[in-house]
């Protein structure tokens, strides 16, 4: 059985919108726009244009950013907006489900409850570094499971799955259902991108974002590698013009030779301070653990969290607190050297406070 099996079949027939034809140098009396470009902002192309309905230069540079053929990557608005995309395209309202691996990005299972899809979790194993629960992964996807979504780094733990654990719940899912690997933060790791094994294994779908290491969340960019049959579903589905011309033209110049050379630094700049941070929280009395971490942030459990998010926001820092399961912990994004010195002492002060 094919990827596309899994599809819904509503979706089978659709066709992509097609949209007004963009002839180089032509006058184009086809799209109903304005003749007029009053932009006052300087970019390459006219606003007063539709922009490409899928911007084919930055999906040439993203292919080749994040090591794939050009036809298997649909750029996205975000990797949220392909989350959406993914999770619509297989998941027919109240009938199917999503697999997701608490605690994880929250955004799968929002997305699942929009299209009307159950959720099944099957939780990590906290004890274990929040390590897979593979038999349990395995007793929970039946035949209405279309998606089950890996985060490594995952968020909000900070840990990585081995690959070869990747490629054994590929192996074993074979058929079943479609793998999602959430790979947002990993260039704040050592691993490489599973984005290789798709000519292995055609259920493999992969997200990347611009908005981390790239330092471009505002420009909401991000992209989807699987299969070219299965980018051409989410295609259809995409809406037309989804990427506006300022966004392609700032996000093709931020993978440009000296911009990429930056992030690349900063990278190593954060992984450096995420390290310094986690020591000078080791060795803090309020916090109870620390989980390892491959992504730009730790998460922390601390003996008395409320005390140290009431300490970190008077002093003007945010963390961010999820409760639930991890109603002890907090998760701390790395920021520059003087913002972690900012957080370190807030929390340091509620050791020292009575
Ligand atoms: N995946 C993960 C794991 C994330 O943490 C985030 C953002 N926090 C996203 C995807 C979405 O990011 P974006 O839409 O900015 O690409």
């Amino acid at each position: 059985m094919s990827v596309l099996d899994l599809v819904r079949p509503a979706l089978a027939e659709l066709t992509p919108y097609k949209a007004a034809e963009q002839v180089f140098d032509t006058v184009r009396l086809n799209a109903n726009e304005s003749p007029f470009d009053t932009a006052s902002a300087d970019f390459r192309r006219p606003l007063n244009r539709y922009p490409e309905i899928r911007p084919q230069r930055l999906r040439a540079l993203l292919a080749e950013r994040f090591g794939c053929a050009t036809d298997r990557l649909l750029v996205t608005r975000g990797s949220s907006e392909a989350i959406d995309l993914l999770i619509r395209a297989f998941c027919t309202a109240e009938q199917d489900n999503i697999v997701v691996t608490s605690p994880t990005f929250s955004m799968y299972a929002h997305y699942a409850r929009v299209q009307g899809a159950d959720v099944r979790d099957v939780p990590l194993l906290a004890a274990d570094d929040f390590a897979l629960d593979e038999s349990a992964l395995q007793g929970v996807i039946d035949q209405r499971s279309k998606l089950l979504f890996l985060c490594s780094p995952n968020n909000p733990t900070g840990t990585s799955l081995p690959r070869a654990t990747i490629e054994r719940v590929l192996e074993r899912t074979r058929g079943r259902l479609a793998v999602v690997v959430d790979e947002a933060y990993i260039e704040f790791s050592d691993a490489d991108s599973v984005a290789t094994l798709l000519d292995r294994y055609e259920h493999l779908i992969v997200l990347r974002t611009l908005s981390k290491a790239l330092a471009f969340a505002g420009a909401r960019c991000g992209a989807v590698i699987a299969n070219a049959a299965l980018v051409g579903v989410l295609d259809a589905i995409q809406a037309p013009y989804a990427l506006s011309t300022p966004v392609v033209e700032c996000v093709e110049d931020a993978l440009s030779g000296d911009n990429i050379e930056r992030a690349e630094q900063q990278v190593s700049l954060l992984v450096s301070e995420r390290e310094r941070v986690r020591a000078e929280l080791e060795s803090m009395s309020i916090v109870a653990r620390l989980w390892p971490s491959d992504a730009n942030f730790l998460l922390v459990e601390f003996s008395d969290v409320q005390k140290v998010l009431e300490a970190t926001r008077n002093a003007g820092v945010l963390l961010r607190y999820f409760g639930d399961a991890l109603d002890a912990c907090a998760r701390i994004s790395i920021g520059t050297a003087a913002e972690n010195d900012a957080m370190l002492e807030a929390v340091r002060s509620t050791e020292t406070r009575a």
